[in-house]
C-alpha cells in the first residue's frame, strides 16, 4: 500500500550508532507519523488476527509497536522487560549479546493457555526475540506469532528465532 511504502522510507539509518562501525535503524520518523503509525500497525498485526488472546513487547522500543498492535487487535498488553525492573518477575531468562549477556524478566498474570503475539522493532542477531519466545514458553503460555517492524538480512536472525513475520527488510 502506499502509506506502507512511505513508511519504509520513514526509517533512517545511521551509521556508527551506539559504536562504530554498526548501522543503526532509526523508526522514530515512522513513529512520528500518523499514516505511517497506522499502517505498520495493521501490518504487524494483519498475518494473525484472531489467533492471538494478548499481545507482549520487549522493552523498550517494543513496548510502543506491542501497544498499538494491542489497540488495534482490542486485546491487552504485556511487558517483558529488562532484569530489575518488574515487580514481580515470575521468569526470568539470560541471552548473549554481541559482548556480555542479557537477561529478560516477565510476570504471570495471564489465564494458562494464553496466545500470545510476540512484537519486537527490530530483528538483527535474533538473540532477543529468540529469549522473549522461550520466557513466553517457560510461563507455560503460547507463542501465537512473532512479529517484527524491521529485519536486517544477513545476521541469521530468521534462522534463531524461527517463524517470524517481518513487515520490512534491509
Ligand atoms: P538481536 O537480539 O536480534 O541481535 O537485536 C534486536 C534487539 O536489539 C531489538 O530489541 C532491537 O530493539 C535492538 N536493535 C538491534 N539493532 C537495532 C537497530 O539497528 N535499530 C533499532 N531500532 N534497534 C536495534
Amino acid at each position: 500500500s502506499p502509506a506502507l511504502v512511505r513508511a519504509e522510507s520513514l526509517i533512517r539509518s545511521i551509521p556508527d550508532h551506539p559504536e562504530p562501525g554498526i548501522l543503526f535503524r532509526d523508526i522514530t520518523p515512522l513513529l512520528a507519523d500518523r499514516e505511517a503509525l497506522q499502517a505498520t500497525t495493521e501490518a504487524l498485526v494483519a498475518p494473525f488476527r484472531g489467533s492471538f488472546d494478548v499481545v507482549a513487547g520487549i522493552e523498550a522500543r517494543g513496548f510502543i509497536l506491542a501497544g498499538a498492535a494491542a489497540i488495534e487487535a482490542g486485546t491487552g498488553f504485556v511487558p517483558i522487560r529488562k532484569a530489575g525492573k518488574l515487580p514481580l518477575p515470575a521468569a526470568s531468562v539470560d541471552y548473549a549479546l554481541e559482548y556480555g549477556t542479557a537477561t529478560i524478566e516477565m510476570h504471570d498474570d495471564l489465564p494458562a493457555g494464553s496466545r500470545i503475539l510476540l512484537i519486537d522493532d527490530v530483528l538483527a542477531t535474533g538473540g532477543t526475540l529468540a529469549a522473549g519466545r522461550r520466557i513466553v514458553e517457560q510461563l507455560g503460555y503460547h507463542v501465537a506469532g512473532i512479529s517484527v517492524l524491521f529485519e536486517i538480512d544477513g545476521l541469521g536472525g530468521r534462522d534463531v528465532v524461527g517463524d517470524v513475520h517481518t513487515v520490512f527488510r534491509s
